[in-house]
């Protein structure tokens, strides 16, 4: 009984939300689901972040979209990497012991594939007592089998080719990490995701493929100058950080009537961290939807938790959005012991609390085979 009325509460949220989940939602989700999910990293919970075996998991999952960070390498080849460093996820610390920077940090940018591709990628670690310890001891074990970085183009080339060979139509969700950051550097890789997603053939607004970055120059930059430029047009994703994080190194120049293109190029490296505090309030949607289609909130931003009732409800960004015209796609839903939220009994209703009482039309999650299952329960 207590079951029947779970789902008759569930059905008749999602009337509730349907209305809302409507308004302007039909070119993003596949067939005929309302709600998508994204493979945080490919299937990261059950096999090491961006390996190519996550991937192919994630794929078998019949998520809707695989996710890909793309960071660039000195001989600026595009590769699938959460982090501008290397050292979390393999073993550049023990065989090139002398290539770290002053910072003590391993840089991609300071390595070419070829020597990249000679590492052993693991499962995210940290370093205790000199010894390596897994971030999430429960997930796959550390150093087991045998994982490789690939780039960019051998991940479009997989995902293409499983679409082919099981007859769906998945999509990429690639993010462009710190852009300013490798362009002070020397290296656009704004510009070289954008024509890698066009040799591959994503080249519309109705491609299965969404660019996601925390940098809003740089989205503005694609959005008014870019896509011009390469004749191409794709939905794009604003993530939103915490201030405090100092996720977005962005590099201040005197302002100047140059177009974004130009001033990125000339401006001098006084890093400061981009301040996101003006995106959490309702009124920046109207803001961020002029360059944006989604916006990718950290999940807490969506929601006040009540002191004594310990419910979650919406603090009104998901609704404003959705009156912006944007998509909202939070992350990141961990079903790791101690990862799920207070205000939710289990996995399953954290998701219901997000999908179904705030209205969030996707969720990146390291459990992608758990959306999936939640989201086809309740179809
Ligand atoms: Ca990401």
């Amino acid at each position: 009984m207590k079951y029947v009325l779970f789902f008759l509460l569930l059905s008749s949220c999602i009337q509730a939300n349907a209305t809302v989940t409507n308004v302007g939602k039909t070119t993003i989700k596949s067939s005929n689901k309302e709600k998508i999910v994204i493979a945080h990293r490919g299937a990261s919970g059950y096999l090491p972040e961006h390996s190519i075996a996550a991937k192919t998991m994630a794929h078998a999952m019949s998520v809707d979209y695989i996710e890909q960070d793309v960071v660039m390498t000195k001989d600026d080849q595009l590769v699938v990497l959460h982090d501008i460093y290397l050292d979390r996820v393999t073993d550049v610390a023990a065989k090139f012991p002398e290539r770290k920077r002053a910072d003590e940090r391993y840089y991609v940018i300071d390595f070419s594939l070829a020597e990249i591709q000679t590492l052993a990628m693991t499962e995210g670690f940290s370093l205790k007592d000199g010894k390596t310890a897994a971030n999430f001891p429960q997930r796959f074990p550390l150093w087991q089998s045998t994982f490789k970085v690939h780039t960019l183009a051998d991940e479009i080339e997989l995902i293409q080719g499983l679409n082919h060979s099981m007859g769906k139509d998945i999509g990429i969700y690639p993010e462009i990490k710190s852009p300013a950051f490798h362009l002070n550097q020397g290296k656009d890789i704004t510009k070289a995701v954008l024509l890698e997603l066009k040799r591959y053939g994503y080249v519309n607004k109705a491609s299965r493929a969404i660019v996601q970055s925390f940098d809003p120059v740089t989205l503005k930059r694609i959005k008014y100058e870019l896509f011009a430029e390469l004749n191409m047009q794709l939905k794009l994703a604003q993530l939103i950080a915490m201030t405090s994080w100092q996720e977005t190194p962005i590099y201040l120049d005197e302002p100047t009537q140059q177009t974004i293109t130009q001033q990125l190029r000339t401006q001098k490296a006084k890093l400061i961290f981009y301040d996101y505090d003006w995106m959490l309030t309702p009124s920046a949607m109207t803001e961020i939807a002029k360059y944006a289609d989604a916006i990718g909130p950290w999940k807490p931003m969506l929601v006040n938790v009540d002191a004594n009732t310990n419910k979650a409800s919406s603090n009104g960004l998901v609704e404003a959005a959705h009156e912006a015209g944007l998509f909202v796609h939070p992350y990141t839903f961990r079903a790791d012991e101690g990862r799920i939220p207070e205000f939710a009994k289990d996995f399953d209703d954290l998701l219901r609390i997000y999908y179904f009482e705030l209205g969030v039309d996707g969720v990146f999650t390291d459990f992608p085979d758990k959306a999936v299952n939640f989201l086809q329960k309740i179809d």
